[in-house]
């Protein structure tokens, strides 16, 4: 059976002076034995780790991977620390976490949305270091959880067509409108373009290399919200998630010029796709990848292929006379028909399309 994971990312709030102490001390010793823990026997390594919790210890031993220029996490093993419901109002857990020097370790007040562990495991657990954007400095607790991807039946299927001009297009059989999403992300992608550019012409590399970080983020966080929004609908509508495969995306790139290229190749559609396959998985939603291959060129509307684009955007039919906005879109409903081929008659997606006259059996899904 298939597991599915989540990290919960827990902010923690500001403790007395005392804990904060005890645990800002486990967090640095952490830095300063990871750095220095391939001197396994030099004799301040072995100081080091006596200052540190020893399940704690054990922990960096087991996911240990060198990190430059970047703090290393602060692992916890999952049988350490203790994640209990606040009954305050002003902050909703209470997390309890090992530190050297304090027996049974330090109660720390955490803030977070809902955090669901019906049926979960715990996985991995980490302390990291975060910079506020008023510049302080504290800490978050990252939860990650798995459980069972167990599927629950759907009634509706909505497509997903990753775009061109939207970073994605999604329609549904529980409402034909195509609605589109992530526009700005293109525009995000060029900003930045712009402005590595006008760096490299001077020269300035770090700072190249900063905005690249920052870039990342922005886009990151975007793409997170963009699938969390998409799941919620399909949750919402009962829909099973079907989306394009990737592989199309680079071919329909090709011959439209140098910029294009770069922007278009190099938007993040896998990125998008994995978020969006890990959250509707949790959310027990199926999802099938479905070749997408000519999706751009038939007419969603008659099947022809005898088709043009006027621009980029728009999308003409020489059979029968469609002539739609969007081009994205058209594309779109044309995954949506193709799914239905891989739909069993118990409404479960199938590996394999079905033939033409299992589908004339099946008339409606
Ligand atoms: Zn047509």
């Amino acid at each position: 059976m298939a597991t599915v994971k989540k990290t919960y990312k827990c902010g923690i709030f500001k403790p007395t002076k005392y804990k904060e102490g005890l645990l800002e001390k486990e967090y640095n010793k952490v830095q300063e034995y990871t750095q220095l823990q391939d001197y396994e026997f030099l004799e301040i390594t072995q100081n080091i780790k006596k200052q540190i919790y020893s399940a704690t210890i054990q922990a960096i031993g087991k996911y240990s991977k060198p990190i430059y220029n970047k703090d290393y996490p602060m692992f916890l093993r999952n049988d350490t620390f203790k994640f209990e419901v606040s009954k305050t109002k002003h902050f909703d857990y209470w997390f309890r976490c090992p530190v050297k020097g304090k027996r049974g370790g330090i109660w720390l007040p955490v803030k977070t949305y809902n955090i669901d562990l019906t049926n979960c495991k715990l996985k991995d657990s980490k302390i990291v270091k975060k910079k506020s954007k008023k510049n302080r400095i504290y800490y978050e607790l990252q939860l990650t959880v798995e459980k069972e991807f167990q599927p629950i039946n759907t009634s509706n299927v909505l497509a997903i067509d990753l775009g061109e001009r939207n970073m994605a297009v999604t329609v549904s059989t529980a409402n034909n409108i195509p609605k589109f999403w992530g526009k700005d992300i293109r525009g995000i992608r060029r900003k930045y373009n712009y402005i590595r550019k006008h760096l490299g012409e001077k020269k300035l590399l770090k700072k190249i290399r900063d905005i690249g970080g920052k870039e990342k983020k922005i886009v990151k966080q975007r793409l997170e919200e963009i699938a969390s929004e998409i799941v919620s609908l399909a949750v919402a509508s009962n829909c099973a998630i079907c989306v394009g495969d990737l592989k199309g995306i680079r071919n329909s790139a090709k011959g439209k010029g140098r910029r294009f290229n770069r922007v278009v190749s190099n938007m993040p559609y896998y990125e998008l796709t994995q978020m969006l396959e890990y959250k509707a998985h949790w959310e027990g939603i199926s999802v099938m990848k479905i070749p997408e291959g000519y999706t751009s060129k038939t007419c969603s509307r008659c099947g022809s292929l005898n088709t043009s684009r006027p621009s980029q955007a728009r999308f003409k039919c020489k059979d029968c006379g469609l002539d739609f906005f969007s081009a994205d879109a058209n594309g779109c409903r044309n995954i949506l028909k193709r799914s239905f081929s891989y739909i069993g008659n118990d409404g479960v997606f199938v590996d394999k399309p079905k033939t033409n006259q299992e589908l004339e059996a099946t008339s409606k899904i």
